[in-house]
């Protein structure tokens, strides 16, 4: 008899863009003169760069050919890649990372959620509220979990709060976890942590033997010079972070996926002796054995944006998105709205007003305004009263979703 994996069956169900989508068609379906603006999901929406592009290309011909065919390539990422990311993305902001602690995946999701197969099951996992969902909803596949209980925290999680209370920044909590998820910029907040607010957690979990799982995969969007882009800008992290980082809202990379994670060879976790192991072999046991590497032309692309003329190109569309996260904010402010993010990442985090719920909020907004947004509620409970907007749009398109905003009754 095949017995499946139980710990699945506690998943709730995928309830939060489905049923956006849902809610999407029956209004389309029953309105189909009015046209529907989109900026709920967090998917780019401008094509990828002309560097990255001829790059693309370039790897396919070599591909082509007898004499530069490449096979498999290296489970750990090409070094090419590896060693533009060392330098572009580390060295130019004074952090040391090695190439050779550098992991190139296909995805940060994949990332976040399979690293916790190199952890055990007895791991108390702290996960902000509202985040990401993968942290929590991984968490539950790998077993670390109990059931979900009626207010939709999983047993066994420790919750942090975000609120505008606590500026979206969790205090440290009062049960001492052992793998934190922090992801800043963040998804869905779009606020970011201080270096202070970052020491802190760094410090933290040096008192604690914890792990700081970051998640910065926003970090590009970052445009106040003081916010941190890495974890490891913070002394001490190297001992104690895993940063995960992706080309995907970088780059425009969602299809065509790239992206890695940092694993300093400094990092250990403990068994149950006490006994400290080096992390980063596990990982590369890990992916050696289950993974096969990003393809070449990929990874050839994504190298490109570390190009003089890359990383022009790239600074443009971030520069395009964060016109439209300002228009947002500023309208959405002009409208009435308590506004949070959107100056260091793509989302603006919106009150709603009155304290109308989330889900509340997006009905009116898809029926008067004719617009999507994503109720905060959505990515946990301390999003009820929230509502995300997404800067990945057309700016024409984030314009006259702003004015149809504006004439809300
Ligand atoms: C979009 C996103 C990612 C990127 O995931 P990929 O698999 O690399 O596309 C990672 N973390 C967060 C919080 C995101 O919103």
């Amino acid at each position: 008899m095949a017995i499946i994996n139980e710990n699945y069956l506690k998943l709730q169900a995928g309830y939060l863009f489905p049923e956006i989508g849902r809610r999407v068609s029956e209004f389309i379906e029953a309105n189909p003169d009015k046209k529907v603006i989109k900026m709920g999901i967090g998917d780019v929406t401008q094509p990828l760069v002309p560097s990255v592009v001829k790059a693309f290309h370039e790897g396919v011909e070599e591909m082509a050919k007898a004499e530069t065919f490449k096979g498999y390539g290296p489970e750990q990422g090409y070094a090419f890649l590896r060693e533009a990311i060392a330098e572009n993305s580390y060295k130019t902001r004074g952090i040391d990372i090695s190439a050779n602690d550098i992991f190139v995946s296909d995805g940060s999701k994949c990332d976040t959620g399979n690293i916790q197969e190199i952890f055990g099951n007895e791991n108390k996992i702290a996960i902000c509220d509202p985040v990401y969902p993968v942290y929590a909803d991984t968490t539950v596949m790998a077993g670390k979990t109990g059931v979900c209980q009626t207010n939709g925290y999983y047993d066994g999680i420790i919750y942090m709060p975000c609120t505008k209370e606590n500026g979206f920044i969790p205090e440290l909590p009062t049960e001492i976890p052992d793998l934190i998820f922090l992801c800043y910029p963040n998804n869905p907040t779009g606020t970011v942590a201080s270096k202070e607010e970052l020491k802190k957690w760094v410090d933290f979990a040096i008192a604690n033997k914890s792990i700081i799982l970051y998640d910065a995969a926003y970090e590009s969007f970052i445009q106040d010079d003081e916010i941190p882009h890495s974890i490891y800008e913070i002394e001490g992290a190297k001992k104690v972070a895993i940063e995960f980082r992706s080309f995907s809202k970088t780059a425009g990379f969602t299809g065509t996926r790239c992206a890695y994670t940092v694993i300093p060879e400094e990092l250990v976790a403990y068994d149950a002796e006490g006994k400290a192991h080096p992390v980063k072999p596990l990982w590369n046991r890990r992916q050696s054995t289950k993974f096969n590497g990003v393809s070449y032309p990929v990874q050839k692309a994504a190298a490109s944006i570390f190009t003089e003329e890359g990383k022009n190109e790239v600074k443009k569309v971030i520069a395009y998105y964060m016109e439209n996260a300002r228009i947002m904010r500023e309208s959405l402010q002009d409208a009435g709205y308590e506004v949070f993010g959107g100056e260091n990442a793509p989302y603006v985090w919106v009150k709603t007003k009155n304290n109308t719920k989330s889900w509340d909020f997006f009905d009116k907004v898809l029926n008067e305004a004719n617009v999507v947004g994503t109720p905060g509620s959505g990515f946990g409970p301390s999003g009820e009263g929230y509502f995300r907007f997404s800067a990945f749009a057309d700016r024409e398109n984030v314009l006259e979703a702003m004015e149809r905003i504006k004439n809300l009754s």
